[in-house]
């Protein structure tokens, strides 16, 4: 019975997009949804640890699924997987802490109680000894005309600062109540790395952080991952420290804590280096690995000599694995989170690979891995996006969706920052869902989820969730239930499939994301940030496919680019897919043109094109001293690339260049349209 009326509202829902995509709309099924969360979160599946067998099974399971539905491979050579290089980094106990003042004892810190830290420079040992600079909440953001370094260089040196950003009730004054992602302790950590810290001190207050010591404890006591290191600069003591320590460091310098938390309020805040040094000595265990994002592609029908625009979905698969040490049931079972946004995702594809005609512009899937360990499989799929056989135009993202019945309102939190929220508007209208703004802006949650790995490389992205009102319930109701789940279940074992749950709401968020994407596949490429949001910029470097300056000249202040071309792949080499890698002295004059261009490493098809793009360049004029650097160009012919794409470029790391090319066909337009 209860399955007659979960099919009969979907049959219902199905009407409208029936009108707006004008095609078959599919069904969704709520007993699918169950049947792929039910399996992704059983015992079997070991609690699909990042790394670990069950993050594995997972990730064939979900590929073995797309495949079932007709999608085509959208990873590497062929295949549904994205490779992910990764290393596990755990902190052994033999790491020691202290704060050694100018004069006088050093205080010995205790790891866990005290401080945390990771190495995230990925040695296996690492020795500090340097000055602690107090610098406020360590951040600069033009956009606030805020800059807490004022040209102060952190090169040998650890940062103290406090997490989130100066309190505001002004809505153009960092986003007021709202945190931005200025105040993240990831931003922190990259941050103070940008310039050139070795580590870093956050200094912990519940009241700021949004979460007690204990979470920042137990998330930082065993293994972290983190993407292979690719030239982004890094800390070798990424640290949170005690609040109480940190007022007995800035004591040691006849400095009271709340005092400098009062300074740091204020734009004319400048660097404060304290007389006491960090002495610490971090001994890290290893352990490369590699994980995979799985990528499925519905080919748009839309012909165009071009690199095709598509919709992108995306939902991580991964969750904590097991943990030896919990007697009992020691399995992260992870059903609803994310269980249930898998579940979503592969209806979502199912429904896709049916619909007729094709959508116009392509749809890609990608259940992304590692998110638990700080989004890093979308991390690297955002890195990467030029790689992709399609170009993402927008992300839907879903992450953990309580099956607790019928939903009344959603929440797509940063939609409304998009050109594509009036269209979300009207689907939500005519799904009857209210749209439910972002209850707790300051937690930053935005933030904390996959689509934020895309939007920080400009693609206008977004969740989905349910509200808080379900059908037959009051408020109330729905917000004790998502106070139990965050009490009881939320990243513990208890979060279990429980076969009393209702998805017939969650078939109704993969209909109602169907829809959007619809819209959005109809819509096309003019979706895009509204102007001056923090992501705007990052946008048109995307569109623009212009490399990031600031990344290639990273840890390199002597040399301050002003003009940066693309380098452009040989049509003969790409004709004949030769790739390799170049390196060229560059030559700097005093007047910031380049001089001269000297290929150490060469390749006979690609170096002429190396020179002619470089001699263009042109630096800031500083001090009229000549310079130079080498630049290290790998061109490749991307597999599963075909005549068509667009050439894209990016930085691998400093002084370090990718350029993408596909391969060179003649009549290429005819070539696509007869394909
Ligand atoms: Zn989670």
């Amino acid at each position: 019975m209860k399955k007659l009326a979960i099919l009969f509202t979907a049959g219902v829902l199905c009407v409208g997009i029936l009108l707006a995509a004008k095609s078959h709309a599919p069904k969704f099924s709520a007993e699918k949804i169950r049947e792929h969360v039910k399996y992704l979160s059983s015992d079997a599946l070991e609690g699909r640890g990042t790394g670990q067998k069950g993050g594995d099974l997972a990730a064939d399971y979900i590929a073995a699924q797309f495949k079932s539905y007709g999608l085509k491979p959208a990873g590497e050579n062929g295949t549904y997987f994205q490779s992910v290089p990764m290393v596990g980094v755990k902190t052994l106990p033999e790491t020691s802490f202290a704060l050694a003042p100018a004069s006088g004892e050093p205080l010995v810190l205790k790891n866990l109680e005290d401080y945390v830290t990771s190495n995230e420079s990925q040695t296996g040992i690492a020795d500090i000894d340097a000055p602690i600079v107090f610098v406020g909440y360590g951040i600069t953001a033009p956009e606030e005309k805020w800059d807490d370094y004022k040209g102060y260089d952190l090169k040998g040196k650890v940062a103290l600062l406090f997490v989130n950003e100066p309190i505001s009730d002004d809505p153009n004054f960092f986003k007021g109540k709202a945190l931005t992602y200025n105040g993240r302790w990831t931003y922190k950590f990259e941050e103070t790395a940008r310039h050139g810290a070795l580590g870093t001190l956050i200094i912990h207050r519940t009241d700021l952080a949004s979460y007690g010591w204990e979470v920042v404890r137990n998330s930082w006591g065993g293994e972290r991952s983190f993407l292979k290191l690719d030239g982004t600069p890094k800390l070798e003591a990424a640290s949170w420290i005690q609040q109480d320590v940190a007022r007995k460091l800035v004591g040691m310098a006849g400095l009271d804590l709340d005092k400098l938390f009062q300074d740091a309020q204020s734009r004319e805040f400048k660097p404060i280096e304290l007389p006491v040094h960090l002495k610490a000595h971090i001994v890290s265990a290893l352990r490369p690995f590699t994980s995979r994002n799985v990528l499925g592609m519905v080919e748009g029908s839309l012909e165009e000599n071009k690199r095709a625009e598509a919709v992108l979905y995306t939902a991580h698969y991964d969750h904590f694995g097991i943990d030896r040490s919990i007697p009992g049931d020691n399995i992260f079972h992870g059903a609803i989170d994310n269980g249930t946004g898998c579940g979503i995702l592969l209806e979502i594809a199912r429904a896709w690979g049916v619909t007729k005609p094709a959508p116009a512009r392509s749809i890609l899937f990608a259940s992304v891995t590692a998110e638990e360990q700080g989004l890093l499989g979308s991390e690297y799929l955002g890195k990467h996006a030029s790689l992709l056989p399609v170009e993402p135009i927008l992300d839907l993202n879903y992450d953990a969706l309580a099956p607790i019945g019928i939903p009344e309102e959603v929440e797509v939190s940063g939609a409304e920052r998009t050109t594509f929220y009036p269209s979300v508007e009207k689907i939500a209208g005519e799904f009857g869902l209210a749209i439910r703004p972002d209850a707790q802006p300051e937690a930053g949650h935005y933030y904390r989820s996959d689509h934020f790995s895309l939007s920080r490389v400009g693609i206008p992205s977004f969740s989905i969730s349910e509200g808080r009102k379900f059908k037959g319930h009051d408020l109330a109701w729905g917000e004790a239930q998502a106070k139990e789940y965050v009490d009881h279940h939320y990243h513990k074992p208890a979060d279990a499939f429980r076969e009393d749950w209702d998805f017939a709401g969650l078939a109704k968020m993969a209909s109602f994301g169907y829809a959007l994407g619809s819209a959005a596949a109809a819509q096309g490429g003019d979706i895009r940030w509204l102007p001056g949001d923090e992501f705007e910029k990052a946008l048109q470097k995307y569109r623009s496919g212009a490399i990031d300056m600031d990344a290639l000249f990273a840890g390199h202040p002597e040399f301050r680019p002003v003009y940066i071309s693309s380098l452009l792949y040989p049509p003969l080499a790409r004709q004949t897919r030769a790739g390799g890698t170049v390196v060229a002295r560059v030559t700097v004059g005093g007047d910031g043109t380049v001089r001269q261009v000297d290929v150490l490493k060469g390749h006979p098809l690609l170096d002429q094109s190396v020179k002619d793009g470089l001699r263009a360049w042109k630096f800031e004029v500083q001090d009229g001293a000549e310079r130079s650097f080498d630049l290290t160009c790998d061109f490749i012919v991307p597999s599963g690339w075909t005549c068509g794409h667009q050439n894209a470029s990016a930085v691998l790391g400093p002084f370090h260049l990718a350029v993408w090319g596909g391969p060179f066909c003649i009549e290429a337009s005819t070539a696509i349209a007869s394909k």
